[in-house]
């Protein structure tokens, strides 16, 4: 579960601040890019199986759009929060800022768990999104895509209320859709992919040789996933993953010292990304408590679940042993624990440019949809490696010239884009 007592928004903003100090930004700018452009709260009535009508609290944030429409995902999760959906969106701002793509920074959450919910309810719930949100979104105002617990199925679901409403085709009005429906080949890897570039860089960077390393992941979902894939690939060895396990309402984490086989455990989870205990036993796996994976001997920690994971409680646990920080979740740090890392010398690959492969597909999405041609998923892959290890180079190279720590050099590459925006556009 998502640690309560850090509030993402709190720390998205002080992360913001502290590098709007460094770049001494006005009054005005600070102002603007530390709150929303816009703010959508709402709710939405489903008729349920057993005839009820369940009423979900929804939300649709848009961060900032100077450079570009708003851009980001949308969740359904339990304990989804209007604060979790503005870091969120803030952060897509910077995300897209910092590879370099035309597109704003939104996000969108229903408060709801689709684990308890059949398709029917599911789909109706889809539907009452985009019903409510009609002319607040489009391919040219604000593209929601998938997130946690969302997928390819909801994305049509809400694409096909939006065009029968509108009556036309509108395909760029959201992204993440099934491939053959609009979709782009290698989004279900990109993100995960997208993630290993970074840390692929970055350990050539250090003069590390990958296969000689060592990985613990939080999370087996769609991003640790396709990470652990290519991480193993690579010749690294993932030693440990942890997952939240739906009936037993907790997280455990499955352990094997001689390295995990991504594509044994992806076989034995479920669609949210909880692995199947019994069968990870019978396949030689240990079963501990969720929080082992950070207190595991490895060279790299991949946390891929949820924000707020690594805290000053928590740091002491993390082994001397680990040299890469690589954030692959949305804040999955709090910002208490930056310094801590700085000091023990632990290499940063930050949230919004290590995760940042997805959006960075998703734009290829629109893209390819612009055209109504479709790329083949060697060259998607081609093209993400290249935005991807181009970025992160910039990020560490501005890094190491102004000894700045990871996250701050991030943010001033990302900050800047976007104040040069609201300055052009006359905003302030
Ligand atoms: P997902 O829903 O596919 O998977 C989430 C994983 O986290 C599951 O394996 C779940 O069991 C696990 N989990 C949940 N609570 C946990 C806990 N307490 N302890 C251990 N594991 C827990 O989600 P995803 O799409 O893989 O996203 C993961 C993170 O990456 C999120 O922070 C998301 O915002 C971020 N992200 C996702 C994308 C994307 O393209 N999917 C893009 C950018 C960022």
């Amino acid at each position: 579960m998502a640690n309560q007592n850090y509030n993402p928004f709190v720390n998205a903003q002080t992360q913001f601040d502290r590098v709007a100090e460094i770049l001494e930004l006005d009054q005005g700018t600070r102002d603007l890019l530390r709150q929303h452009c816009q703010e959508i709260h709402f709710t939405i009535p489903v008729k349920m199986d057993d005839g009820t009508t369940k009423v979900f609290k929804a939300f649709r944030m848009i961060h900032n759009d100077a450079r570009g429409p708003g851009k980001g995902g949308l969740r359904f999760h339990p304990h989804e929060t209007a604060d979790t959906v503005r870091a969120l969106s803030m952060w897509m701002t910077w995300k897209c800022a910092a590879v370099d793509i035309p597109l704003g920074g939104a996000k969108g959450g229903v408060v709801c768990d689709p684990r308890t919910m059949s398709k029917g309810e599911q789909e109706r719930l889809c539907r009452g999104y985009i019903r409510r949100l009609k002319s607040l979104v489009g391919y040219n105002i604000d593209v929601p895509a998938p997130d946690v617990m969302t997928n390819g199925q909801h994305m049509m679901w809400m694409l096909d209320e939006y065009e029968s409403i509108m009556g036309q085709r509108f395909p760029g009005m959201i992204t993440g859709k099934p491939v053959g429906m609009g979709g782009s080949l290698g989004r279900t890897e990109a993100t995960g992919y997208g993630v290993i570039y970074c840390l692929r860089e970055c350990l050539k960077n250090m003069n590390i040789d990958i296969t000689k390393t060592s990985a613990s992941i939080q999370g087996f979902g769609n991003v640790a996933e396709y990470a652990a894939r290519l991480y193993t690939e690579l010749g690294g060895k993932v030693v440990a993953v942890s997952c939240w396990n739906a009936e037993d309402k907790t997280a455990y984490t499955f352990r094997k010292l001689e390295g995990c086989d991504p594509a044994e455990l992806a076989a034995i989870k479920d669609a949210f990304g909880s692995i199947d205990k019994e069968k990870a036993l019978a396949l030689g796996y240990e079963v501990l408590p969720g929080d082992e994976w950070l207190c595991q001997e490895v060279d790299v920690l991949i946390p891929a679940a949820l924000e707020n994971q690594i805290t000053p409680a928590v740091f002491p646990k993390i082994s001397k042993k680990v040299k890469v920080l690589c954030e692959a979740a949305n804040g999955p740090t709090t910002p208490d624990c930056d310094q801590l890392i700085e000091d023990a010398g632990i290499m940063l690959i930050p949230d919004f440019m290590c995760n940042a492969g997805g959006v960075t597909c998703s734009y290829f999405e629109q893209v390819q949809g612009n055209m109504n041609y479709y790329w083949p998923k060697e060259e998607v892959l081609e093209k993400l490696e290249n935005a991807m290890t181009k970025a992160f180079q910039n990020i560490y190279d501005l890094a190491q010239e102004k000894k700045l720590y990871m996250r701050d050099a991030a943010y001033v590459v990302a900050i800047n884009r976007v104040v040069n925006a609201v300055k052009l556009r006359g905003w302030v």
